[in-house]
């Protein structure tokens, strides 16, 4: 690997599971930029856009959204008070202690997260079912990958990917269901765009209910209603038996459990499932063809599959073509599963779920256990299964749990039915929050705060998708007191082994991460995921290196099962013969609408991190309902609406977009925004909607569907308000807004960011109500957002009800509150786009005041930012191909050559080669460029 200047740290990007590696460029106090590692073999020197904006997160204004020290409080009418470390964790451990001896290990429950690290892992799932007790601990990543692995385990014996990204250079097919890889994995969709480049023939089948941008590059979108996979994948194997495309060979020397999944097939026609599916039975047949004769056939998945009620049926019943065709074990085949977190993999490494044991043990196998209390030192390991994410909020609501410690995670914003956990957080009787982040939505319910050290202050490993384990290194240390989590955690268990088993050697005494990671190295030896070859020098001097590498070994192995031997009692994969099963809430004439919910391209899970970045708001800025321009006209909606959305779990207000890629009756919103962004009376933010059903074998939540309604909001007093800020400021602005969210029935505060001029950023607030709100709530985000001074310009019409302020200052807005009626805040829209184009005021003087004045001719609103690099509007880039001559390829390098998008980190690629096919058609237009940004 080549070598790095001075102040210059190799680590791993801490979003999705591609695992880009990075190099942090620092001055010793600060973190200056972030470059991705040429060396790392999942980037090869590529970031996306949220990976290229890392070092933004370590500015002095994000990091005040950080937890610095740690906090306490006696009783739930005070506020946390700042406390020692030590008196922080031995009143931790007197409570936990006195509690499980009065209530058993079970009293207690760990919820934990697919964004620590391997070591972090290891030591709370030691501390829970070493220490402890009991099997309570489980994770964020049962919201996301938990049917992937029940999948796996329940096909091929064991939880292991058996693919590499270098079977994307291989395949010749390629099928993706249930993942935007565009948004969700976009450096692992470079490499896709990239080797279609080289071989024009490889085809790409995506399935999936929405015409995402991954879909638009496909060349066969199947739009399958949701939840309708199974079906799908049946009837794919009906054709295929039908046409005699299965590999016999292969079905008969590797697998067993065929006869009953063609007899279950049989029942899937083409026909039958089109009808299911709601998609066309050629359609099928040609998916079924492309998957079996094309080539070598990958198959890349994630949440689509996953958060579903039949997510293991959904896995395992793709799964069923891999092993029909024999497209497994092979170069450029398989069934890949792509994990969404950073160190998903490294948890289920760890058995950091409740429903597994260390290192894929299983904790219901008594020579498991015993193999793991002997390793660990403890005279027993629980034989029940622990409780899982939505059990574990239920136990914690009935009282069964009645401790409850999250870490690193944000479960007030991310699990379902929100009402209901944050019902849950209020009964426990004490509620520890190890965070790096003092302002997330569960923050509110912590009697506990430890603070935590975050990416660039960590040390550790994790496993990318592909079973790839990376270094992720420290360039600076934590702010504050925050600690590492590991440590955290042992220094709690030492404290808590005084009362438990007094007078025996610690099980905890580690004194780096990496003798952390030495132990959980040894507890793989033996097993299908042996790392006991691999060292964190190997790791230093090599790279990264998948797994399983075992002490003989030299290096990784990136493809699994080459030689059809399977880790399972017979070593033959199980095909599962499960049939389709619709979702578990259906539409109805009270909730006619199918809602799934998705992922933004430059947004990552609950905001915590990249909610601290202006300029990440550019592409999507702010909270909508994606649905059909017909069910809109339908309902006598228009774009920009704002509309009440129900389910039976709860209602919330947003604004709704009217969008073609969706289908009649469907509607989706990103999953990202919490209360802190959508939020008002009862709203809580998307999750306020979703079911907390979940699959009975991976106990995964259907986080991809709820049935809901969709009426016109009865809230006829509107406010829009926004105010220009220094990126330094936005964080503390937006958390004082909070205060709002009470006495107000639809709040939406959401930072603004435009490119690459610092001084564009800013927040937006929008707000309504029944009636005009009380005065003192005006009054405070008046003063909130500096607009009760003596300079501010006021007006108001006592008899319309709407008011006006605006400060100016060297003659540019600087912030603006529009209220009253709906027509009284429409002007809020361009005054907010002239604004943040730095245009000064002097030719719209006159219209500042005029109620519902139209913009100034010639003035174009710049929209949405399509790249986030160079600051290029989506309206600039449409004038830019439109105005260029030739094929989509030659409008795209043009319009990239002038202005710039596309060329660093290629994250809006796949929409403007969308935009580019579209314009081709057209005849060229000598349409005026518009001025980026
Ligand atoms: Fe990070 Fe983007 Fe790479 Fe994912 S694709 S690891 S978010 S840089």
């Amino acid at each position: 690997m080549a070598a790095l200047a001075q102040n210059e740290t190799r680590s791993t990007c801490c979003y999705c599971g591609v695992g880009c590696g990075v190099i942090i460029e620092g001055d010793g106090q600060q973190v200056t930029g972030v470059r991705g590692d040429p060396d790392h073999p999942a980037n090869f020197g590529r970031l996306c856009s949220k990976g290229s904006t890392l070092a933004l997160t370590m500015q002095p204004g994000a990091m005040s959204a950080r937890a610095l020290y740690p906090e306490m409080r006696m009783s739930r009418d005070q506020p946390r008070q700042r406390a020692s470390w030590d008196a922080t964790l031995d009143h931790l451990a007197r409570i936990f202690a006195d509690t499980i001896e009065k209530h058993g290990p079970d009293s207690v429950g760990f919820y934990v997260s697919g964004q620590l690290l391997t070591e972090d892992y290891y030591v709370f799932n030691k501390l829970a079912k070493g220490l402890i007790g009991t099997n309570n601990i489980d994770t964020n990543s049962r919201l996301c990958m938990s049917s992937a692995v029940t999948g796996y385990q329940a096909t091929l014996g064991v939880d292991a990917p058996p693919c590499s990204y270098e079977d994307i250079d291989q395949a010749q097919c390629l099928f993706i269901a249930g993942s935007n890889t565009a948004w969700a994995h976009p450096v692992l969709f470079r490499r896709i765009e990239a080797a279609r480049e080289r071989n024009p023939n490889l085809k790409m089948i995506v399935v999936d209910p929405r015409r995402t941008e991954t879909a638009r590059a496909a060349d066969l979108h199947l739009s399958i209603l949701p939840g309708t996979d199974v079906a799908l994948f049946h009837a794919m194997l009906h054709v295929m038996l039908w046409e005699a495309w299965i590999d016999r060979d292969y079905i008969a020397a590797h697998t067993e459990g065929f006869d009953l999944l063609r007899t279950l097939a049989r029942e899937y026609s083409p026909q039958a499932a089109a009808e299911i599916c709601g998609i066309k039975a050629d359609d099928i047949i040609t998916a079924a063809r492309w998957f079996a004769t094309a080539g070598p056939t990958l198959s890349l998945y994630c949440q689509g599959l996953n958060q579903s009620t039949s997510g293991t049926a959904k896995n395992a019943s793709l799964i069923n073509l891999h092993l029909a065709t024999g497209q497994i074990g092979k170069p450029g085949a398989g069934p890949f599963s792509l994990t969404g977190q950073p160190n998903a993999m490294g948890g289920r490494e760890v058995g950091g779920l409740a429903t597994t044991l260390a290192a894929h043990r299983d904790f219901a196998n008594p020579e498991h256990r015993a193999e793991m209390m002997r390793l660990w030192g403890v005279d027993r390991i629980s034989s029940e299964r622990g409780k899982t994410a939505v059990e574990m909020f239920d136990a914690v609501k009935r009282g069964d749990i009645k401790l409850l410690w999250i870490a690193c995670t944000n479960p007030a914003q991310s699990m379902p039915d929100l009402a209901n956990i944050r019902t849950a957080l209020e009964a426990a009787e004490m509620v520890v929050l190890q965070e790096a982040y003092a302002n997330t939505e569960t923050a509110e319910f912590a009697d506990v705060l430890l603070p935590a050290t975050s990416w660039g202050e960590k040390e550790g490993t994790v496993t990318n998708s592909e079973r790839r384990i990376s270094r992720v290194r420290a360039a600076l240390p934590g702010p504050g007191e925050a600690r590492h989590d590991w440590q955290s955690v042992c220094e709690f268990a030492r404290r808590l082994e005084q009362r438990l088993r007094p007078a025996r050697e610690s099980l905890f005494n580690f004194e780096t991460a990496e003798a952390v990671w030495n132990e959980h190295r040894a507890v793989t030896a033996g097993r299908d995921l042996d790392i006991s070859g691999m060292s964190w020098a190997m790791l230093e001097s090599a790279g990264p290196q998948q797994w399983p590498l075992p002490a003989d070994a030299t290096s990784g192995q990136a493809r699994l099962y080459a030689d059809g031997r399977f880790p399972t009692a017979s070593g033959k994969a199980k095909f599962l013969a499960a049939p389709y099963k619709p979702v578990a809430e259906k539409a109805d004439a009270r909730h006619p609408i199918r809602l799934t919910t998705g992922r933004l391209r430059d947004q990552w899970h609950a905001l915590s991190r990249t909610g601290t970045v202006a300029r990440l708001f550019g592409h999507a800025p702010e909270p909508a309902l994606a649905m059909n321009p017909g069910d809109l006209a339908r309902r006598g909606l228009a774009d920009g609406d704002l509309v009440s959305v129900q389910s039976k779990r709860g209602a919330l207000h947003i604004r709704v977009e009217a969008d073609d890629s969706i289908r009649s009756g469907q509607a989706s919103l990103p999953m990202h925004w919490g209360a802190r962004y959508l939020g008002g009376q009862h709203s809580f933010g998307v999750n306020t909607l979703t079911t907390p059903a979940f699959d009975s074998l991976s106990r995964q939540p259907e986080l991809k569907h709820a049935a809901v309604r969709v009426d016109a909001a009865a809230l006829p007093w509107r406010l829009v308000a926004f105010v220009a800020l220094p990126p330094g400021e936005l964080v503390a602005l937006h958390d004082a807004l909070r205060a709002l969210q009470v006495g107000i029935a639809w709040l939406s505060a959401v930072p603004m960011g435009r490119g690459t001029d610092r001084r564009d950023t800013g927040l937006l607030v929008r707000a309504a109500h029944a009636g005009a709100p009380a005065a003192e709530w005006v009054d405070r985000l008046d003063r909130l957002l500096d607009l009760a001074g003596a300079d501010v310009i006021r007006y108001d019409d006592t008899r319309r009800g709407s008011a006006r302020r605006l400060r100016i200052a060297d003659n540019h807005l600087i912030a603006a509150r529009l209220s009253g009626g709906v027509d009284a805040v429409v002007s809020a829209e361009w005054l907010r786009d002239w604004m943040l184009s730095g245009r000064d005021v002097t030719t719209i003087r006159r219209l500042l005041l005029a109620p519902g004045a139209a913009a100034p001719a010639g003035f174009v609103p710049a929209g949405r930012m399509l790249c986030n690099c160079f600051g290029v509007s989506e309206e600039a880039v449409r004038a830019s191909l439109a105005a260029a001559m030739g094929d989509a390829g030659q409008r795209l390098a043009a319009t990239q050559a002038t202005l710039k998008c596309g060329t660093h980190c290629g994250s809006c690629l796949p929409e403007m080669r969308g935009m580019a096919k579209s314009c081709e058609a057209a005849p060229s237009a000598s349409t005026q460029l518009v001025e980026a940004a």
